[in-house]
């Protein structure tokens, strides 16, 4: 499934629409879990959870399997993905009147629009099913564990006032909400990490260098499909969470930024 999203002009591929395909229950799946079970277009859930898992959800292609003389007339050059109209690339999960509106009111803009959900939400879903390949150190379950007991009334701030300086060399001007977060982070908690990783390497409970390879194999296999900062910046926090099978996102956060500030995410910006 996981492949490179293929993008061209529909002008160019004028076999692109085929004969329509049903959808595996695998395949089915797996729209699902890109969408996040939600929809991309309301945010309404997709799944309903009563007595019954009800789906509550439609795949949908993104540029018509049958296109009418309007639709072939409003969708002039724009930007198709994927082989064909029957890959996953041109289908994307949507509830029930999000899927209804589309098909029926289509016009160049809602094209473009769930276009880029699309693409944003496939690179998002391919780079964390790479991520699941990595093997993750027992080191990092250790480190998880000792974080979220993490007392923040034992830390000195003052000791940092340097540090923020140098993660506006990692992060440019244009991702500032994630450079403040960041920032806020490593400035709160950065020394208490040291110290911490470095008592536990010295009762033997971790090994530091094995840990900062796994993170930095880690962003560098999320840097293969995704291109902003702020979408590796989650993908890293989520494979973190379920490497670790924790649920502390914040938790999850401060320890990426850790690894921002000592370096093993995010290269240097030159601006
Ligand atoms: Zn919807």
């Amino acid at each position: 499934m996981i492949q490179k999203l293929i993008e061209r002009n529909i002008n160019d591929c004028p076999d692109y629409c085929i004969k329509r395909q049903s959808i595996s229950d695998s395949d089915d799946r797996l729209h699902l879990l890109e969408v996040n079970g939600l929809c991309p277009l309301c945010g309404d859930k997709l799944i309903n959870i009563g007595n019954k898992r009800t789906k509550v959800y439609e795949i949908a292609h993104i540029y018509p399997n049958s296109p009418t003389s309007d639709d072939l007339m409003i969708l002039n050059g724009v930007t198709i993905l994927g082989e064909n109209s029957e890959s996953f690339q041109n289908k994307i999960a949507l509830c029930f009147n999000c899927h209804k509106d589309y098909d029926f009111h289509k016009n160049v803009d809602e094209y473009n629009m769930l276009l880029k959900k699309k693409r944003e939400l496939y690179k998002a879903f391919t780079a964390k099913s790479d991520l699941a390949n990595i093997d993750v150190s027992q080191n990092l379950e250790v480190l998880l564990k000792r974080i979220t007991t993490i007392d923040i009334s034992t830390m000195n701030k003052t000791e940092l006032r340097l540090v923020p300086l140098e993660i506006k060399q990692k992060l440019s001007a244009s991702e500032t909400n994630l450079r403040i977060k960041v920032t806020a982070f490593v400035t709160e908690y950065y020394l208490f990490i040291k110290n911490y990783l470095k008592n536990l390497e010295e009762v033997k409970q971790l090994n530091f260098s094995k840990l900062a390879t796994t993170i930095k194999l880690a962003y560098q296999t999320a840097t293969e499909s995704l291109d902003s900062k702020n979408e590796i910046f989650d993908a890293l926090v989520e494979w973190l969470l379920s490497k670790t099978n924790t649920s502390d996102k914040g938790c999850a956060e401060i320890v990426i930024s850790y690894f921002i500030q000592n370096c093993e995410v995010f290269d240097e910006v030159t601006e």
